[in-house]
């Protein structure tokens, strides 16, 4: 064994060990394992993390639309090919009855039962306009849960108001928002912060908003966008100080690592392209150190369907969802679809060995299918009759119990 493979191989029996003894990985162990040369190993060792927590044979995801109410930003980020300023051609802001009716619209078309909406920080809008737009968009879906803004635009609420974030957030809870996105983290590094996205919030105050949130009983999602000019060391940063702040909370649902797309973005055209198995490490090493939150999300419309497939034997449960209608990574070159069906997401699901199972955002269960045919099972009511009847309900199937990490369980009801 050469010199290299011995410091490997040791390195792996260390996480192992420690993996196994429910002890918890340091920073010197997330940047090993981001150089550790055997990817199907350190892939392998996700993955009994991912069992060893309690995960399962599950891999979710949720019926959802992605809308977008305004495009127009301050901001100005570097990697961000899809903001526009208020005159700039393509610039749009639409009213909150413009976007309610066009939610409801597209939910009678293809019922979801999760609204995901983000929006560039408009300086032109009030905070009335955001309330106004939960209230407008509560009453158009009443049984969808309304998971609306990322910490920054809720900082940027903040600053256009001169509400603290208690009160903001407790006016859109009060609402109807459920809960927010994971957006604006990017890398917490304030050197990386000033070279990719110079106006934006710094790191401390997105973990606040993140922190009051969870206070007020609003749970919210994590990211983290790699690829462009952090290190390694940097990456690993930003995971603990999630870790930290869940360790505080217990508010995030899931992590999303993305890597960045460059097209139309004002970031150096030199920086290589993120590569598959950097993806795949990503995954991997989040889910190693993220020892404390539930899902680790391989969010295909970044990596692609295929490669987030591959993920979900790298640490990853959970593939995001239907998605609509995808503009942030498409603007930014992003090849990948922007919508998949939900008979595409569980093919894939299950032709990767796992359960594909139906899911809403706090992840109750809607429905679950069966590992050797192609049956589905009812186990939890969907909400705004989310239901496609053209499934075949087999009642001889088996559901497989949920397992997984601060997975909240629903009543089990076949309705
Ligand atoms: S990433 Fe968000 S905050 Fe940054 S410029 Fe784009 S829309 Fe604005």
């Amino acid at each position: 064994m050469s010199i290299a493979a011995g410091r490997e191989s040791a390195l792996l029996e260390t996480v192992r060990e420690k993996i196994e003894a429910g002890k918890r990985l340091d920073a010197a162990d997330g940047l090993a394992l981001y150089g550790f040369g055997d990817l199907l190993a350190l892939g392998e060792l996700a993955e009994r993390a991912r069992q060893l927590r309690g995960g399962g044979d599950e891999a979710y995801f949720v019926r959802n639309l992605t809308l977008n109410q305004t495009n127009v930003c301050r901001v100005k980020c570097r990697f961000c090919a899809f903001a526009r300023s208020a005159r700039e051609e393509g610039a749009y802001t639409l009213s909150p009855a413009e976007l309610a009716s066009e939610a409801k619209r597209a939910h009678e078309l293809e019922p979801f039962n999760e609204l995901h909406l983000v929006n560039g920080e408009n300086p032109h809008v009030d905070f009335a306009w955001y309330l106004e737009t939960v209230r407008a968009l509560r009453e158009a879906l009443p049984g969808v849960h309304l998971k609306c803004y990322s910490a920054s635009e809720i900082h940027h609420m903040s600053m256009i108001s001169g509400l603290s974030y208690a009160q903001v957030l407790g006016e859109l809870k009060e609402a109807g928002l459920e809960s927010l996105t994971g957006g604006g983290a990017e890398i917490f590094s304030a050197r990386v912060r000033k070279l990719i996205a110079p106006g934006k919030e710094p790191a401390e105050a997105w973990l606040e908003v993140n922190r009051v949130a969870h206070g007020l009983g609003i749970p919210t999602h994590c990211t983290m966008l790699y690829g462009h000019v952090e290190t390694l060391e940097e990456r690993v940063d930003h995971l603990l100080r999630l870790r930290a702040l869940q360790d505080e909370t217990n508010g995030f649902l899931a992590f999303v690592p993305f890597a960045v797309h460059l097209e139309n973005t004002r970031l150096d055209p030199d920086i290589p392209t993120t590569t598959a198995v950097d993806v795949l490490r990503t995954i991997a090493v989040s889910r190693l150190l993220l020892d404390n939150v539930a899902h680790v999300k391989a969010y295909w419309i970044a990596m692609g369907l295929p490669l987030a497939q591959v993920a979900l034997h790298f640490g990853a449960d959970d593939l995001q969802g239907t998605v609509g209608r995808e503009q942030v990574f498409h603007a930014a070159g992003a090849r990948t679809e922007t919508e998949q069906t939900v008979d595409r997401l569980a093919r894939y699901i299950r032709a990767a060995g796992r359960i594909p199972v139906e899911r809403d955002t706090l992840y109750n269960e809607f429905r679950r299918w069966n590992p050797v045919s192609d049956t589905v099972q009812e186990v939890g009511r969907m909400s705004m009759g989310v239901r496609d009847e053209s499934v075949t309900i087999d009642p001889q199937t088996i559901a497989v119990p949920a397992r997984g990490v601060g997975i909240r369980s629903a009543e089990k009801e076949v309705s």
